[in-house]
């Protein structure tokens, strides 16, 4: 039974005008058995993790009375403990932020260094949720080109930067949709040419969303090894992927210090709750079983991306769990006869490009035939 809607005045909004015909951002959730579109983990916590989980929030729920603890350094100190463990960074816990998502800390990162009057870049195809940040915090948002092959050619990614003097240069690696992870080649310049290549002389804060980070190939190596020499550089990672915790919303960012204090400076107070905080840190102590599920997820992308291969499609070498692949002259009728047979991935990337997230092998199956089937 729904209620009769409220009669509605005659009353005009004060909607901004660069908002009036947008909507609001997101991939559909729909309710279809094989969900493969939003590069989620298709695992759901184990038993032993979800025991620990509810333990720490029924902890936390004794204190709920209490506002949070505004700095959690203790959830910090963890995150910085698991990024010595994973890719041998050394950090302070202040050199580390949370925020509810990683897409939080990017809108942190643009509140700080963004606004009126300055710009955020970054090379297409990229993240379609970037732009979405520059928006929200009225900062102008420029896109140079990829190659070809998905890489970014670092002279000319050089010359813009210098050109457009962003105060952000947002680099996703491995970037999504394509799954290609940055090479030193590209990252390097850049870090370099963005040091006075700011506002008013200043570095251009150059950001490297490392969503997918821990799905990356032997050899491929983090931007967090650059942290000692980059004081502009900030590497933002998540809970959401390999941890297969999005539903909790933990995006984390290390950095250096002076870097996260601006962050601390424009985030609300008491951003992030109790519960969240208390649920992060049980889940962390999980890491070793979280990090075993990984291998499985890489050997089943690379065994896709080899089907794929051989059914004469063109695919995108990934270091992420999901894969790019196409290219279709009508892409919009692959995905949807996907979808009839109750499997959806994602239309997105340039014309004519599908990506799918890998799943469990099952999972995986469903898609194989669904998609021998469409075409
Ligand atoms: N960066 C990239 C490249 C992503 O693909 C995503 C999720 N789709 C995010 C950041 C945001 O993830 P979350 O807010 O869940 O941490």
């Amino acid at each position: 039974v729904t209620s009769p809607a409220l009669p509605e005045p005659d009353v005009r909004l004060p909607v901004r005008p660069e908002l009036a015909d947008e909507q609001p951002y997101g991939a559909p959730q729909l309710d279809v058995p094989v969900l493969l579109n939003v590069n989620e983990n298709p695992y759901p916590p184990s038993p032993a993790v979800i025991d620990s989980i509810a333990r720490a929030a029924a902890e936390a729920a004794s204190g709920l009375n209490r506002y949070p603890d505004r700095e959690f350094l203790d959830l910090r100190a963890d995150l910085a403990d698991y990024l010595l463990e994973e890719s041998g960074a050394h950090l302070a816990p202040e050199q580390v932020w949370v925020a509810n998502g990683s897409n939080e800390v990017m809108l942190h990162l643009l509140q700080a260094f963004g606004g009126p009057g300055r710009t955020a870049l970054s090379f297409a195809p990229t993240y379609s949720m970037y732009p979405e940040y520059a928006r929200d915090t009225h900062t102008a948002w420029v896109t140079g080109n990829r190659e070809q092959d998905f890489t970014i050619d670092p002279e000319r990614a050089v010359s813009l930067i210098q050109e457009v003097r962003p105060a952000v240069v947002l680099l996703p690696s491995p970037n999504n949709p394509t799954g290609t992870a940055l090479r030193p080649e590209e990252l390097n310049p850049i870090l370099a040419a963005a040091r006075t290549s700011g506002p008013d002389g200043a570095a251009s804060v150059v950001v490297v969303d490392e969503a997918y980070a821990e799905f990356r190939r032997t050899g491929t190596r983090s931007a967090l090894d650059l942290l000692a020499d980059n004081p502009h550089l900030a590497v933002t990672r998540t809970l959401s992927k390999a941890f297969g915790m999005a539903g909790a919303r933990v995006g984390y960012l290390a950095a250096s210090t002076d870097l996260v204090d601006r962050l601390r400076v424009v985030r609300l107070p008491y951003h992030l709750s109790a519960v969240t905080q208390a649920v992060a840190r049980a889940a962390l102590t999980h890491r070793a079983e979280l990090m075993a599920q990984i291998a499985s997820l890489r050997t089943e992308r690379d065994a896709l991306a080899t089907w794929l291969t051989e059914q004469g499609l063109q695919v995108v070498t990934s270091d992420a769990n999901f894969v790019l692949f196409g290219r279709f002259e009508d892409r919009n009728a692959i995905w949807q006869g996907l979808l009839d047979r109750g499997v959806l991935i994602r239309q997105t990337g340039p014309e004519g490009w599908l990506r799918v997230s890998v799943g469990t092998p099952q999972e995986m199956a469903r898609f194989r035939t669904a998609l021998g089937e469409v075409r």
